[in-house]
């Protein structure tokens, strides 16, 4: 799970970051609503936490961004105590949902999962894929209802793999999910073979089927077809 957050404070940024990588999750991190605007045009995210209060701007006005980009990300605002305007007018324009500070980590954990749920999974936990079945609460994956051991990166690449079944994902899709933009510069995307590689073999010997298929040139795509 990739976020993004939008933050001028920064020990809350640092809290909430330090929180979701516990969690497993992927931060990117924006100070202000510049390197937001700029993240969100060059990147996409599974949720983008978004402080409404931005030294440089009005974060409502970054949903429009996102809107007008045809942006899938999911987004939670993060509004002031009595800004039920903000709320209201968050929700209207495209937020998933919003939280008031001051929040429990806990509480911004359960909201990132279930705006992940309800946009990926249909708001389910289970997902389905043949023989395969992954309990995104447990993060764990079964396969005819054995278990499958995955490392953590195998875990996420078969679950992006999953909710994006039948498309063809490029390399570098991948390993901006997966892995965030800091790797995307790196000359070389090659590590990310070993992990399909890897997952591929895994499932293949636990299911007889192989799913991953390479589209040449292009990149991967999850199919029983
Ligand atoms: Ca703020």
């Amino acid at each position: 799970m990739k976020v993004l957050i939008v933050e001028d404070e920064k020990p809350l940024v640092e809290s909430i970051s330090n929180y979701l990588k516990q969690e497993g999750y992927l931060c990117e991190i924006a100070l202000n609503f510049n390197q937001a605007e700029s993240k969100i045009s060059d990147n996409t995210y599974d949720c983008i936490i978004l402080d409404i209060g931005l030294p440089d701007g009005n974060g409502l006005e970054l949903i429009k961004v996102l809107k007008s980009n045809k942006s899938k990300d999911g987004i939670l605002i993060l509004t002031a105590k009595d800004s039920i305007s903000d709320k209201i007018n968050g929700l209207e324009i495209g937020a998933d949902d919003y939280l008031t500070k001051p929040f429990h980590l806990s509480e911004l954990n359960a909201r990132i999962k279930s705006i992940y749920r309800r946009r990926n999974l249909a708001g389910n936990i289970e997902i389905h894929f043949n023989e395969i079945k992954i309990n995104t609460e447990a993060k764990q994956v079964y396969v005819n209802d054995s278990v499958l051991n995955l490392t953590r990166k195998e875990y996420e690449l078969l679950l992006f793999f999953i909710s994006n079944k039948n498309r063809v994902l490029t390399k570098l899709s991948i390993v901006e999910h997966l892995w965030g933009d800091n790797v995307v510069m790196a000359d070389s995307l090659e590590f990310v073979y070993t992990h399909i590689k890897n997952l591929r073999k895994k499932i293949i010997e636990s299911s007889d089927n192989d799913y991953i298929k390479t589209v040449y040139g292009l990149g991967y795509k999850f199919t029983d077809q």
